[in-house]
């Protein structure tokens, strides 16, 4: 796909949609002109575009109420519409704006004003989808670490990791290789682009970005194959062999097992694929280390050098925090509800979420948020009583079930909780991250609450209004 901003024109004077598209092309734009206001959302729809330029007064269409139509659309809603128009009166103005025009420029224009008006509308839009891609992949990030956490056999983490991944960064090539240091020979024991695969032999001297990871151990990310120096030398050989090769471009993230062995998460783009860039290394990082956690877990059982008990309560907790994992919670929360109603008694659940953790991340770095999180498991665990539980939930988000307690019982322990987590200093002395939580808190019985799903919906219900409010509260 060709990255110059894509343009739609939708104006019905050829002569000057012409014009605009070579003055637009010149301009490193590509233009698609639209000549009616017949199927011009639907041809919204069905493409990508970077910004709309709208003649209100298209044949077919109103074009203030095409303009309505798409502040409607989620998906087009986003898009900015850069309104022209030959009759300038004050009141079309006026309304296209109120609609959700970025601008709004008259016929005739003036060349240089349109493309400067263009420019900074293109960069803002672009900005919004970089917010949008950013938050996305957050919330991916946590679905696929709680999957990576909730599995217990390494070969299902192999295949979820190249498969989430490749899925979420929309690749064509994900691998798991593992390597010994110094050693010449990895094998490759999961690949996302041959679902099949098991324990393929390969030669580094073919990979020198993996290589180069195992060596290091850290990062390489390689954008351009074609002219990165790592390459030279593979470079030379795929000449001599006469090869195509159509990886375009790769990230190596290495991570070390108590083993010794070296794994090596692979991901590489070929010509189809968006090259891969920096936000992608650090989400496959993110991933890739939480992944590494899970791996050791997976091993330990499998090795079954524990006890049974031990491998029962490894089973169902949450290496970072301690805390039960989700599916523990799931298990429990079925058991706690069941319960709950043949013996009409209350249940409680807390949903506990870390406020501005984001923040805390890029102020004190991802290991910092980690220790916070680990501190807050243990903070958690050691305010419960025997029979209460604690999960977590997702990322920074952490439930506590409370059996045989009612709505008021529930409010003095979520306060109780609040105070000690705004009043700890949690990290290291010398680096102390204050941090807050918000807290949704829903009770069963409750009209709303017929089963345990229902338990947590009230209480995720009640969390985002904890932190509409303000943050560090409780709602219920
Ligand atoms: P809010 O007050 O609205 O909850 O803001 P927030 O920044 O906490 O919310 P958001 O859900 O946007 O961000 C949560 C962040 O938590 C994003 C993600 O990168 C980070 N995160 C999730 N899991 C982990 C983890 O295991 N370790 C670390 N260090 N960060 C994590
Ligand atoms: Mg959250
Ligand atoms: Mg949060």
């Amino acid at each position: 796909m060709s990255l110059a901003p894509r343009i739609l024109v939708a104006d019905d004077d050829q002569a000057l949609t012409r014009t605009l598209s070579w003055i637009l092309k010149t301009n490193g734009y590509e233009c698609i002109p639209h000549h009616t206001g017949d199927g011009l959302v639907e041809r919204l729809r069905a493409d990508p575009y970077d910004l709309l330029l709208l003649d209100i007064m298209l044949p077919g269409a109103d074009g203030l109420q095409i303009l309505a139509q798409l502040k409607q659309d989620p998906r087009l809603r986003d898009l900015p519409v850069l309104v022209i128009s030959s009759v300038p009166p004050e009141e079309a103005t006026v309304r296209a704006l109120g609609l959700g025009a970025v601008d709004f420029v008259s016929k005739p224009f003036r060349v240089r004003e349109l493309l400067a008006r263009l420019k900074t509308h293109l960069r803002a839009g672009r900005e919004l989808n970089q917010a949008r891609a950013e938050a996305r992949s957050r919330s991916e990030m946590v679905e696929i670490l709680q999957e990576i956490t909730a599995t217990l056999k390494p070969e299902e983490i192999y295949d979820i990791l190249t498969r989430r991944i490749a899925r979420a960064l929309k690749i064509s090539r994900c691998s798991l290789i593992f390597a010994a240091p110094g050693d010449d020979q990895a094998v490759v024991v999961a690949a996302y682009e041959n679902p099949v695969l098991r324990n393929l032999p390969v030669s580094l001297s073919r990979y020198p970005e993996v290589r180069r990871a195992v060596e290091s151990g850290g990062t390489v990310l390689v954008t351009d194959v074609a002219t990165d120096p790592l390459y030279s030398t593979t470079r030379a050989e795929w000449e001599r062999e006469g090869r195509a090769v159509p990886t375009r471009s790769a990230i190596a993230i290495p991570f070390a097992l108590r083993d010794r062995r070296t794994g090596i998460f692979f991901l590489r783009t070929t010509a189809e694929d968006t090259p891969l860039n920096a936000t992608d290394m650090a989400f496959a990082e993110q991933v890739t280390r939480a992944a590494a956690q899970a791996l050791e877990k997976a091993y330990d059982l499998e090795n079954a050098v524990l006890g049974r008990e031990e491998m029962k309560a490894l089973a169902e907790t949450d290496p970072l925090t301690g805390a039960f994992n989700r599916r523990a919670l799931t298990d429990r929360l079925v058991q706690e509800v069941e319960r709950s109603s043949r013996y009409q008694t209350a249940l409680s659940c807390l949903m506990i979420d870390v406020d501005g953790f984001k923040q805390i991340n890029d102020a004190h770095g991802h290991l910092a948020g980690d220790a916070v999180l680990r501190d807050l498991g243990a903070l958690l665990r050691a305010a419960i009583r025997s029979v209460d539980v604690v999960a977590r939930y997702g990322g920074e988000e952490f439930m506590v079930l409370l059996p045989e307690t009612d709505r008021a019982g529930a409010r003095v322990f979520a306060e109780r909780l609040r105070q000690k987590v705004a009043g700890t200093a949690f990290g290291t002395p010398e680096r102390p991250v204050h941090a807050t939580v918000s807290i949704g808190i829903s009770t069963y019985p409750d009209e709303r609450v017929g089963d345990g799903e229902g338990l947590i919906q009230v209480a995720d219900q009640n969390l985002y209004k904890a932190k509409l409010d303000g943050r560090n509260r409780y709602r219920d």
